[in-house]
């Protein structure tokens, strides 16, 4: 019998594909919603595979990857290099999460050390595009090897953006993808892909689709551009940031076509994948608790400032950032109120790397400030456990934020969350000032896009901390006991998914 409360759907083909899938790599939330977000859709009976490329740092044994004979050799032309794309694959997450992987490998373009960028030097790979034309090759190519025709290609973001116009292209001639759908997810409308006029001749294209209809961008080509304009539909990381993407401030040049496909573009929050963000499971924290046992909280806190070098201190908060540096995270909001949080005796322990300002202020506030600040440089998984669970507070002032996924591991982890109303902060957290019985307070927002308006919402919060414990115990409660699992939004993915199949 099925479950009457478990929606059912027809079983589907759903090819998901990302340039970032965690544990095999990642550089951000998109990793995260790889892993998640295809695990979740198995639950609804699809036929959830992923591909991903095979990057030179994915070890072939730790990730028990195999050869597939049949998917060896696969030949694509792009511009004047004939390129040679092996698919093979991994069977880690397949036990638990029955979710084929794919990895397409290819010795010029994918063996390198870095996704995106030289991790020495931070600089773009000069080649993206041929890197990605390349991989987009192999997602279809990979479908025809194997006979195995999707219902749904799910793409995510730039390095994706091209596939649906390829198999548009591909439809024109071959019946093989007739009925195949396209969805393309922008988890950040700011990174576009986007490169010289010079460029498109490599993707074998014809000429018809480079123009402002298709994906000429102010005389360049541009990926996303390919996505949002030619995907059957278009889905972005949350509601709000689906909105404000339709408008000047936050469209990065593409709220026109986005308003001109707007009954085709969705947003649909992100989940977080409540198993691996467990304090009652997770191991990278030195003591597990739940909210019925917070105080445990304390000894991750201790465990922390350990870590950091930093004194702890009972009853001073431990605020905790975990970011890449860019100016998208507002960072420029924390060097503006550095002096009052400094002054106001509070613990800042920074994780992240990126630009070399940010990195230069953050080192030095460390070296005058050694008991107040400690900074990390760099990715480090299990160290964003330790923050996530030893920190009282979390910032987040992002200019943007498609839907951000830290906000959603503090509060489920008991630490409270400062952050800016955007995007996917103003649906996931609720601010203490204006909860209703259906949404209990949950954090601190600010509006305004400056230092005033964060400092404001910061000394709210460390207020709260200091003299109201039952408050604050009240509102690290209501966070944890908030459902952020994927289920949710998996079920909306489905429901777009039946809503595209039904077309014609
Ligand atoms: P974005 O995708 O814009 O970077 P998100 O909040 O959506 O922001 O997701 C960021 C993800 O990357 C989170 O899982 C976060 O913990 C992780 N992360 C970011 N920087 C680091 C770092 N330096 N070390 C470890 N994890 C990091």
């Amino acid at each position: 019998m099925n479950d009457p409360k478990k929606p059912t759907f027809p079983e589907r083909s759903v090819l998901f594909v990302s340039s970032e899938v965690y544990p095999y790599a990642k550089t951000g939330g998109l990793a995260d919603v790889s892993s998640a977000l295809p695990q979740a859709l198995r639950e609804f009976n699809h036929d959830v595979r992923l591909i991903m490329p095979k990057y030179g740092f994915i070890g072939e044994k730790k990730q028990k990857i195999h050869i597939i004979n049949r998917l060896q050799g696969m030949d694509f032309q792009v511009g004047d290099t004939l390129a040679t794309v092996n698919v093979k694959s991994s069977a880690i997450l397949t036990p638990r999460t029955r979710v084929q992987i794919y990895l397409a490998e290819n010795e010029e373009y994918f063996s390198r050390m870095g996704l995106y960028s030289d991790p020495n030097t931070g600089i773009d790979y000069p080649d993206n595009d041929e890197r990605f034309i390349t991989f987009s090759h192999a997602v279809l190519g990979l479908c025809k090897r194997l006979l195995w025709k999707p219902d749904i290609i799910h793409c995510n973001d730039w390095q994706t953006g091209l596939i649906p116009l390829y198999l548009k292209e591909a439809m024109k001639e071959d019946p093989f993808f007739r009925g195949t759908k396209t969805v393309f997810t922008i988890h950040n409308l700011a990174y576009q892909g986007n490169f010289p006029a010079t460029s498109y001749p490599k993707t074998g294209l014809p000429l018809e689709y480079f123009t402002p209809n298709g994906l000429e961008f102010y005389g360049n080509m541009s990926f996303v551009k390919a996505g949002i304009a030619f995907a059957d539909a278009i889905t972005t990381v949350s509601e709000t940031y689906a909105e404000e993407i339709k408008t000047k401030e936050f469209g990065c040049g593409m709220e026109g076509l986005l308003n001109k496909r707007k009954k085709d573009l969705h947003g649909i929050t992100n989940g977080i994948d409540m198993s691996i963000w467990d304090p009652e499971k997770d191991l990278n924290i030195v003591k597990r608790y739940d909210a019925s046992t917070l105080d445990i909280k304390e000894e991750c806190k201790i465990d922390l400032c350990d870590s950091m070098n930093l004194p702890y201190q009972k009853g001073t908060p431990v605020i905790g950032l975990i970011a890449r540096f860019v100016d998208q995270k507002g960072l420029d909001l924390l060097v503006e109120v550095m002096d009052p949080l400094l002054k106001s005796g509070a613990q800042l322990v920074v994780l992240g790397s990126g630009e070399k300002k940010y990195e230069e202020f953050f080192t030095k506030q460390m070296k005058k400030h050694p008991k107040q600040v400690g900074v990390y440089l760099g990715f480090h998984d299990n160290f964003a456990h330790k923050i996530e669970a030893g920190s009282d507070l979390f910032i987040m002032p992002s200019a943007y934020e498609p839907c951000g996924l830290n906000q959603m591991y503090s509060m489920r982890y008991g630490t409270v969350p400062v952050a800016r109303r955007t995007g996917g902060l103003a649906d996931t957290i609720t601010d203490a000032l204006e909860a209703t019985k259906k949404e209990p307070a949950t954090g601190f927002l600010f509006d305004k896009y400056d230092g005033k308006s964060f400092w404001k919402a910061l000394e709210r919060a460390i207020g709260v901390y200091k003299k109201h414990p039952a408050k604050w115990r009240e509102l690290q409660v209501n966070g944890m006991a908030k459902d952020f699992s994927w289920n949710r939004s998996a079920h909306k993915y489905a429901e777009l998914y039946e809503k595209l199949l039904a077309k014609p």
